[in-house]
């Protein structure tokens, strides 16, 4: 039986509420995505894209402009530290495109995400819409925003990242543990290097931190770290926590030059603290799921939260394809078995 367009509310404009509005709208599904920020910030970032995730994307018809914006380097080196000895090169570029019939990229992640909103009419992202409260009938659900203003949907989607309220609505406060590890990370143009010189892509391993190089853009006028240091005492996980340069340099003081000379070239950088999280007893009520670190943050060193978002989303869609009103319960859980 075919189903009919069923309404579905989003929370969350990321990357994954992105991915899933566009996914959902292709298998004729009424969707609305509401967004606690003002405007999308473009934050110093590169993200690692794998095939698993671009198959998702080139089915939605981005991967010509993702060949044009994102990085695709031969391969990428793991480096000793201190030595610079290169331990390891990865294969990418066609050897990976060979076996697994998809391109591996090295993006911005504001190039990333303002691809997929241009996948989403506008007039179908609420912006200034922080949600505060679900409440969940037989018939439908009731979103409740922080503005004072609400909406109804038949089926809510929690895709409102790490923090999500929508995970807190439904299982409680979470207690994630830290691991004593923060991120810095920044995305600074190439030029103020100078002469220095960079590998493509490489990952500086030392005895308790590292350091990931890479451009963003063919262009190579971009480039992106993302460091793992030891900092017992900081543990903010935001978008928006500046680093302290000094304290940066400091920890990669006895780096290998070509490290340090990004170091000190950077003008800027952003810091997360680095938890991990037991996988959640359940993702969802009978109208209501969730996505992407909502349901499954993880730790950054697979570069696979992003990919599983996109995944989710992908996964998504063909569970609710064809659906009528009285089967969404089974294929919310049909969706959360299958992404398990
Ligand atoms: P988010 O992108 O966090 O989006 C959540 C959205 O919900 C935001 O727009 C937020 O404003 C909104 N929101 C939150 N609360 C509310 C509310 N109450 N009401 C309304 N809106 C709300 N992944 C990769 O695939 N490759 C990588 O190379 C990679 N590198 C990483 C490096 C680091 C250091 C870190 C920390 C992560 C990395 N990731 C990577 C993971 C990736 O960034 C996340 O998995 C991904 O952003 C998750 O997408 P999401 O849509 O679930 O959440």
């Amino acid at each position: 039986m075919t189903g009919h367009a069923l309404s579905i509310a989003i929370v969350g404009a990321g990357i994954g509420g992105l991915a899933a509005a566009a996914t959902l709208r292709r298998v004729g599904h009424e969707v609305r995505v509401y967004e606690q920020a003002h405007a999308f910030a473009r934050i110093g970032a590169g993200i690692q894209q794998s095939p698993n995730s671009i198959k998702v994307l080139r089915a939605l018809g981005l991967e010509p402009q993702l060949r044009k914006l994102a990085f695709r380097p031969d391969s990428s080196l793991n480096r000793q530290w201190d030595t610079g000895e290169v331990t390891w090169e990865r294969m990418l570029g066609d050897t990976v495109e060979q076996k697994y019939g998809a391109p591996y990229f090295y993006m911005h992640r504001g190039d990333l995400h303002a691809a997929l909103a241009d996948l989403v009419p506008d007039d179908i992202v609420h912006r200034d819409r922080k949600l505060i409260g679900l409440e969940e009938t037989a018939d439908g659900v009731t979103l409740a925003f922080a503005d004072g203003s609400s909406a109804n949907a038949g089926i809510v989607i929690g895709a409102d990242g790490v923090h999500s309220v929508v995970r807190e609505i439904l299982l409680g406060a979470e207690k994630p543990r830290f691991t004593g590890r923060v991120a810095y990370r920044t995305t600074f143009p190439a030029s103020l290097l100078g002469n220095a010189e960079i590998d493509d892509c490489a990952k500086w391993w030392g005895p308790d931190r590292h350091i990931v190089i890479y451009y963003v853009n063919p262009r190579r006028d971009e480039i992106y770290f993302v460091t793992s240091t030891p900092e017992p005492d900081f543990e903010v996980e935001s978008w928006s926590e500046k680093g302290d340069l000094d304290a940066l340099r400091s920890a990669y003081k006895e780096f290998h030059p070509k490290v340090r000379a990004v170091l000190d070239a950077c003008p800027d950088v952003h810091k997360w603290a680095l938890f991990e999280r037991d996988p959640l007893p359940k993702w969802g009520s009978n109208r209501v799921t969730l996505l992407g670190d909502a349901c499954h943050p993880m730790t950054p060193y697979m570069a696979q939260g992003a990919s599983s978002a996109i995944e989710d989303a992908a996964i998504l869609s063909r569970c609710l394809e064809n659906v009528v009103e009285a089967d969404v319960t089974s294929a919310l859980q049909r969706y959360e078995d299958t992404r398990k």
